[in-house]
């Protein structure tokens, strides 16, 4: 890495947020997975000493926060050794995790490393449930996690994944948070990614679902008040306006994966053309001012109409590139939950096909994530010749 080049700076932005997913590794293997889909062939983790100057680098850019996610975060044994690290340099440190690996031992060591904040993500309110979107049996055991992490002075803050199969559980799941005294619960539709797109014809709910969803969520909030804070994202294929994807590319967001890959956003691996560039081979600087990704849908001079002349482009930068490629197969389009788009019929399409009933449907099972599974449709999209199953 040469740190000796002045840099060019070609943008006055700077990251506020580094997303560190440390590992791809996790034992559970959730319908909704954002992870890319091949995953499995991106099983050359950073060592300790780049995750540390990777968090050195980061904070002299003037990244504030940093979340530390995965895969499974807490698979990787120097987590504590990155967290102190971080906390040392001034970083708000978060640990984003399915609670998988975490005993008193380890939240004991994670305390005195400094770690300021821990989100907790259940799949469901029952262990049948839960059980069955994880493919684990892990409901008990999140249990267990909860009371540990409110046994340690921290904030509780769960997360739930809400699609077609648990949206009806909403009531039972804000039950369980205030039950465990949860400070937060994030309630976060399902974004069409990854493993959330593959089984998409699965997960999209209906529309009337949504609406119960958020007036239960409604009567909660007015119920308890701020005693259990409730954040009901709405998912945007249900949205005639895009969501300020990463609040505009190469704006506030910086994530690092497993290899290496510095990514603009969590899903631009998908994106085809996009060289990722990679913290082993250029410095965090280079890469958010200079790099050719960072700076591929950096401002407005990329858009084409309807978004290139539209008076919403600063609001919402022409929404999320990997939507717009995944359903236009052209990145640089308006992204298609945009009525604009002349593409929003698919959006419509997908919200049309979920109102019939499961059993009319004609879709393929849900396809878990895992290893074998990633090395197979890797092997099928031709990424790796050979691959096992
Ligand atoms: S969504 Fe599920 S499978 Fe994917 S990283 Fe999180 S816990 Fe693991
Ligand atoms: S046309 Fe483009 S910029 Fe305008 S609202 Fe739609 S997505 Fe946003």
């Amino acid at each position: 890495m040469d740190r000796a080049n002045p840099v060019a700076r070609h943008c006055s932005s700077q990251p506020l947020w580094l997303l560190a997913e440390l590992t791809y590794r996790c034992p559970l293997h959730c319908a909704f997975c954002y992870n890319p889909l091949d995953f499995a062939q991106l099983d050359d983790e950073l060592d300790t000493a780049t995750w540390l100057d990777v968090i050195t680098q980061a904070r002299e850019l003037g990244a504030a926060q940093i979340g530390f996610s995965g895969g499974e975060p807490l698979l990787r044994d120097d987590l504590e050794t990155l967290v102190e690290h971080a906390r040392r340099l001034g970083f708000y440190t978060n640990l984003i995790t399915s609670g998988v690996g975490l005993n008193e031992t380890r939240i004991e060591a994670l305390k005195r490393a400094g770690l300021d904040h821990i989100q907790l993500s259940f799949q469901d309110s029952s262990r049948e449930m839960n059980d069955f979107l994880s493919s684990t049996r892990t409901f008990e055991l999140k249990q267990r996690v909860a009371k540990l992490i409110k046994a340690h002075g921290y904030p509780m803050v769960l997360n739930c994944v809400l699609h077609r199969y648990n949206l009806p559980h909403v009531a039972q799941i804000i039950d369980m948070a205030i039950e465990m005294g949860a400070e937060y619960l994030e309630l976060a539709n399902t974004q069409y990614y990854g493993w959330a797109m593959l089984n998409r014809a699965q997960l999209m709910p209906t529309h009337e679902q949504l609406v119960e969803a958020e007036a239960t969520v409604n009567r909660y909030r007015e119920q308890h008040g701020n005693r259990c804070r409730i954040l009901f994202v709405v998912p945007d294929y249900f949205e005639s306006r895009p969501k300020a994807c990463m609040n505009g590319w190469g704006s506030v967001f910086l994530g690092v994966g497993a290899d290496g890959a510095a990514l603009p956003c969590h899903a631009a691996r998908l994106l085809p053309g996009l060289a990722l560039p990679n913290v082993r081979d250029a410095t965090l600087a280079s890469i958010w001012h200079e790099s050719a990704a960072f700076n591929a849908f950096r401002g407005d001079t990329w858009m084409r109409e309807p978004c290139r002349s539209c008076d919403e482009r600063h609001h919402d930068h022409g929404g999320c590139r990997c939507q717009a490629y995944l359903l236009t197969g052209d990145a640089a389009a308006a992204d298609p939950v945009c009525a604009k788009s002349s593409a929003h019929g698919e959006i419509e399409k997908a919200v049309e096909f979920a109102r019939a009933p499961m059993r009319e449907r004609d879709v393929q099972p849900i396809v878990f994530r895992s290893r074998s599974e990633s090395l197979r449709l890797a092997s099928a999209a031709g990424h790796i010749a050979g691959a096992e199953d």
